[in-house]
């Protein structure tokens, strides 16, 4: 049901798909052929306020409704989830490019927030204080804030609406999906499932659309709380748009901004596993990750050996279409996309870095209007430089030498972006200096990609998280819920007369 004959892919809106009358709509690209696959609605304001206002009905029931009975409903999505693992990672790949087996890794990831959020009864529990004096009890509530929103990006078209949706719906909220106009087919088939779990008409709703649909739901007074990820400047925006609208309710927002995540390889690295890290992290989907690791930082005399190490496996990258088994890297999201990178591997040049390995003109046989590259490599990349300053985006690994750990540490925290770090060592002491020193939101100690698991959180400090709280695990309960504490007492143990005095604790 992801889109109606012609191909264009609509809203999912108060449990069924809604054609949309803006007027407005975009391609959507197949990356490995270049072909145009479908075609995507683009949401107007009264397109998004129905939205709000199915979600908004659906919102005292759902937030009714028993946690466990929430909790099952998720259950339910999750076994459509696993039934249905292989088709959400071919949309995925259709759409998106990534290889199946890395999109299967995505789904897998999302899949592990559904089955956190299944937990609902055990995230809500609270503290209770029995007796705090005077025969009064003091204890919390979560409660759920209303309707809230996603606005997501186009590189974890599956994974990223999962990190908010099954926390949102699990503390009894209910929830619109803003997904990316690049990739939006996993975002219908995702509304599906929920309404095959069970989950009540409105508690899930899509709205296809770009920036007019984005100010909509951040400009909607009902709309009380917005999980945005994707583009720094576009995550400060959603996140000071946000913080200025008046109202009784101010909008609460998380937004993830972008990165660039540095690899610092020691000298006492087992430099094979480096280079495998290295590889795999900058190469792997496109460098298309948020976690992508887009730096190697050569600490000392390791830099020459590192570098020569890196160049052929660089060279023998298997870039292919996705859908193929020995694929190692597919193409990237769209054709405008690997322009941008192309630019900024000219900047580089210019700017005198030493380009080792060069992705430009790489054709891939039987997919040459594909939007293929190879994998690129930098030598003597200095922190002035745009190549090593910005978020490309693509594979593109720039490697920067630095005499040692304590120049690596600075390097580092002086950088905008504090998403993920990793660090390569065999050596206790350097690791612990290191987790301990350095500004960056998640850390991987000889391992590249850090994702943090479902039960803890994901997030990034600096330009890489405006708000907050992290996205998912126990930050996912608290952004989505509202604090309450009462305090109870019944009248057998009320005292007589007013009390004038600030009350303490009897
Ligand atoms: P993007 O910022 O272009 O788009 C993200 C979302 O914002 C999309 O839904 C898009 O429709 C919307 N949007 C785009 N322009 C807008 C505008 N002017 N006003 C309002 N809304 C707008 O990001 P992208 O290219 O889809 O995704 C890649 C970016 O996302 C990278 O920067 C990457 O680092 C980042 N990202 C970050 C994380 C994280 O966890 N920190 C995770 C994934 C991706």
């Amino acid at each position: 049901m992801s889109s109606n004959s012609a191909g264009r892919l609509e809203h999912f809106i108060n449990g069924k798909l809604v054609p949309s009358t803006s007027g407005r709509e975009q391609d959507v690209f197949n990356p490995a052929t270049g072909e145009v696959s479908a075609r995507v609605a683009l949401g107007s304001v009264e397109e998004v306020n129905a939205a709000v206002a199915a979600a908004s009905a659906a919102a005292p029931a759902w937030g009714e409704t028993a946690p466990l009975k929430r909790a099952r409903i998720l259950s339910r999505f999750k076994e459509l989830i696993e039934k249905h693992h292989d088709d959400l990672a071919a949309a995925i790949t259709r759409e998106h490019g990534k290889v199946f087996s890395d999109a299967k890794g995505e789904v897998t990831r999302g899949l592990e927030i559904v089955e956190f959020a299944c937990g609902a009864p055990t995230l809500l529990k609270t503290e209770f204080t029995d007796n705090i004096g005077g025969g009064i009890d003091n204890w919390q509530m979560r409660q759920p804030l209303g309707v809230t929103a996603g606005i997501t990006p186009f590189n974890f078209p599956v994974m990223v609406p999962l990190w908010m949706a099954p926390m949102a719906l699990a503390t009894g909220n209910t929830f619109i999906l803003k997904p990316s106009e690049r990739d939006p087919s996993p975002s219908l088939m995702m509304a599906d499932l929920f309404r095959k779990a069970g989950l009540p008409d409105g508690v899930f709703n899509v709205v296809q659309g770009d920036k007019v649909a984005v100010d909509a739901l951040l400009h909607h007074p009902d709309v009380k709380a917005i999980s945005f990820v994707g583009s720094t400047p576009i995550a400060e925006y959603i996140y000071t748009e946000g913080a200025r609208r008046k109202g009784a309710y101010p909008l609460r927002v998380q937004a993830l901004g972008g990165a660039k995540n540095h690899l610092v390889v020691m000298p006492d690295a087992d430099l094979d596993q480096a280079v495998d890290a290295l590889i795999g992290a900058a190469y792997g989907s496109a460098g298309e990750r948020c976690m992508a690791i887009s730096v190697a930082v050569a600490v000392g005399n390791v830099a020459d050996r590192l570098v020569e190490a890196l160049v052929p496996r660089a060279k023998a990258l298997k870039v292919k279409n996705g859908m193929e088994s020995d694929a190692e890297m597919g193409p990237v999201v769209t054709g405008a996309h690997r322009e941008k990178i192309f630019g900024y591997i000219e900047d580089g040049v210019r700017s005198g870095a030493k380009l080792l390995v060069d992705g430009r003109g790489l054709k891939v046989p039987g997919h040459e209007n594909g939007f293929f590259m190879g994998g690129t490599l930098f030598d003597n990349v200095t922190p002035d430089m745009n190549i090593y300053k910005e978020e490309i985006f693509g594979p593109v690994l720039c490697v920067v030498r630095v005499p040692d750990l304590g120049a690596a540490i600075n390097l580092i925290n002086a950088h905008e972006f504090a998403n993920g770090v990793a660090l390569f060592t065999s050596d206790g002491n350097t690791a612990r200096e290191f987790s301990r020193r350095i500004e960056v939101g998640m850390v991987g100690v000889n391992v590249p990609i850090p994702v943090p698991m479902a039960w803890h959180s994901f997030g990034g400090w600096k330009r890489s998280l405006f708000g907050d709280t992290a996205i998912y695990g126990a930050e996912g309960v608290r952004f989505y819920t509202r604090y309450k504490s009462i305090m109870q007492r019944w009248p057998a143990s009320i005292d007589k007369g007013a009390e004038f005095a600030m009350p303490v604790s009897k």
